[in-house]
């Protein structure tokens, strides 16, 4: 696993070390395609949305490949009591690296999610030698290798306990707030 913190280096975190959310697969690739020309966000979204036009199953997306620009972002680490992530992003640090080699992963999920995942694309990077990254704002694709992984089940594991999770009020709708912070 790879963590990049707010300071913008790359850090492999300890076995032990927890995360208040995660988002992961046994990556399994069912298609595989290799592109030659500028691709960014949208065109990205575009091709694997007319691989798998089925928009009411998940998809994790690999993409190997050159970028001559990317643009990330991350976020410090919070206290209590926890300000809502549309506060926390308004001083988001946001990275930009030119002509740089690297692996984006991410998640296409189902607009039903909303609530407990976010709809749509949802992609991070790792640079090949794994000095820079994280959650991807925007980028152009040169040349690479976009592999999907089509993905029909979907396992959501709570915390359970006396914790804080169990006393905050998630009745709000916040699909505003997280569509203002993601992109
Ligand atoms: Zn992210």
């Amino acid at each position: 696993m790879y963590q990049v913190k707010a300071d913008g280096k790359v850090y492999t975190p300890a076995m032990h070390l927890t995360t208040p959310f995660a988002s992961v697969v046994k990556f399994n690739q069912d298609i595989t395609m290799t592109v030659h020309r500028g691709i960014d966000f949208r065109s990205l979204e575009k091709i694997v949305d007319d691989a798998v036009p089925n928009m009411n199953i998940f998809c994790a997306v690999k993409v190997k490949g050159h970028f001559s620009k990317i643009k990330t972002r991350s976020v410090p680490a919070q206290k209590k009591p926890y300000p809502p992530l549309t506060e926390v992003t308004k001083n988001q640090p946001v990275f930009s690296f030119e002509d740089i080699s690297g692996t984006l992963v991410g998640f296409r999920s189902p607009v039903y999610v909303k609530g407990i995942n976010v709809p749509g694309y949802h992609l991070h990077f790792i640079s090949e030698d794994f000095t820079s990254g994280g959650h991807v704002l925007e980028f152009t694709l040169e040349e690479g290798t976009i592999e999907i992984d089509i993905c029909n089940r979907f396992l959501m594991i709570l915390p359970e306990g006396e914790g804080s999770f169990g006393r905050i009020d998630l009745g709000r709708d916040r699909s505003d707030d997280l569509e203002q912070v993601e992109r």
